[in-house]
């Protein structure tokens, strides 16, 4: 009896585990990539640990993502952290649950796993064609790819799309692919910067001195929104977890006051008048920077930063320089470009699918991964979708051809 064939496009996360998947389910599977390799992104993630989910229970886990899709959240239920964490671990690659429950590799990189991971898909009979970019889709589907070759056409019995979004361009997910879909009339949300560095207009002086520096256990508001954690200081603004989290706030503020102000509390664990307390009892002769940091503790960049905030030159008197450290005021004019963010927000938009994961538009064609309308911040929210909807598409997939999917046990969280 022959196989019935699957095309996957784009071998980033997405792409692979649908490929595992399928493969396993008895699906003969190709994996077609523009890049000269795989997993790329991945790889690059690899680079800060790769943070692959979080610990935290479940309600609190799916409230992270900002307007999470039914979709999404139902894909979440079907493989949840732990069943990510089994996979790795499958793979030779125990995981560990680090600083504020962020769950990472043994290794606290990519490679190794992405190795396994390969090895077993190449024992699962998966092909692997690098350097074809997906240039049209017909009905069939049939795909047609630009590869070192010229042009070549490929007919399956069904595909999966999962092209990732646009960040991080070099790596291989470019978003060429909402030009190709919206032709063939899919809707696709706006691709936007997520988890993307802000703008602020540093004097010269400041950005020169204190880029890449970070500001520690502090907390950022924007309206009713605070969150608490670290900003790196850049020389355009501030980027890192902290603001990573109001990505979708800060957006909104953008896109409908045409700017978004930000206020960092510098002292977040000391009620405003335990902080003029420790203000008044400094010795008169201090310089302000000296009280800053002898009474507060506050590193050189946060009273470099309390210069820097709207308002302009600072009080002396304790109860007015506390109220300015519990609610420095920063303007953000912008957001850092998408290519720069780590994720995108928009993408294929949910009501532009059928049932399950396939696009209404193309029969036969499905859609994973990053590549969907769905946003979510860092701290392992981004790669456990991406594997969770590929789960749910590639079962889809299998449902569709007939194909018998074992379906792990799902674990509880
Ligand atoms: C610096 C950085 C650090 C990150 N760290 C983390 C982290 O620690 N934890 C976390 O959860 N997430 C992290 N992420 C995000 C995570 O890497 C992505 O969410 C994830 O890779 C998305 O997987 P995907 O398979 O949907 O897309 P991608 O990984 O982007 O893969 C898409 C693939 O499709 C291919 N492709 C695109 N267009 C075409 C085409 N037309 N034809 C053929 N192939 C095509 C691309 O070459 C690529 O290989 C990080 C991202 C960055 C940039």
């Amino acid at each position: 009896m022959t196989r019935p064939a699957v095309v996957v496009v784009g071998a980033g996360p997405a792409g692979l585990f649908a490929a595992e998947r399928l493969a396993a389910a008895g699906a003969a599977v190709t994996v077609y990539d523009r890049m000269p390799s795989p997993a790329r992104k991945l790889l690059l993630a690899g680079r800060g640990g790769l943070n692959l989910t979080h610990s935290e229970p479940r309600r609190a886990f799916l409230d992270r993502y900002p307007s999470l899709p039914p979709a999404v959240a139902e894909a979440l239920d079907g493989f949840p952290p732990d069943a990510l964490r089994a996979w790795a671990e499958g793979l030779g690659e125990p995981t560990f649950v680090g600083t504020s429950g962020r769950v990472f590799p043994r290794a606290f990189k990519a490679s190794p796993l992405v190795r396994a991971w390969l090895a077993r898909l190449t024992g699962l009979s998966v092909g692997l064609v690098m350097r074809h970019r997906l240039v049209g889709i017909a009905p069939g589907p049939l795909l047609r790819f630009d590869g070192p070759e010229g042009r070549v056409e490929v007919r399956c019995d069904a595909a999966l799309l999962a092209l990732g979004g646009a960040s991080w361009p070099r790596m291989g997910s470019d978003g060429g692919w909402t030009t190709l879909l919206k032709g063939e009339g899919v809707a696709v949300a706006p691709l936007r910067p997520a988890n993307m560095g802000v703008e602020i207009a540093w004097t010269a002086d400041f950005a020169g001195r204190f880029a890449g520096q970070p500001l520690k256990a502090v907390t950022i508001a924007l309206g009713d929104r605070i969150v608490r954690g670290e900003a790196m200081i850049t020389a355009e603004g501030l980027e890192g977890g902290a603001i990573y989290t109001l990505s979708a706030a800060i957006r909104e503020a953008l896109a409908t006051a045409g700017g978004a102000r930000l206020v960092v509390d510098l002292k977040p664990d000391l009620p405003l008048d335990a902080v003029a307390a420790r203000l008044a009892g400094a010795r008169p002769k201090d310089s302000l920077s000296a009280v800053l940091k002898k009474r507060l503790g506050l590193a050189p960049q946060a009273v470099a930063l309390l210069r820097e905030t709207e308002g302009g030159s600072l009080p002396r008197e304790p109860l007015a320089l506390a109220g300015r450290i519990k609610a420095a005021r920063l303007v953000v004019p912008g957001v850092r470009p998408l290519d720069r963010a780590i994720s995108t927000a928009g993408g294929v938009r949910f009501d532009a699918l059928g049932k399950g994961f396939e696009l209404a538009a193309m029969p036969g064609v499905f859609v994973a991964g990053e590549m969907l309308d769905w946003e979510a911040p860092t701290g392992g929210y981004l790669l456990q979708a991406t594997f969770a909807t590929a789960a749910a598409a590639s079962a889809c997939i299998a449902a569709r051809l007939g194909l018998p999917m074992a379906g792990d046990p799902v674990p509880a969280w």
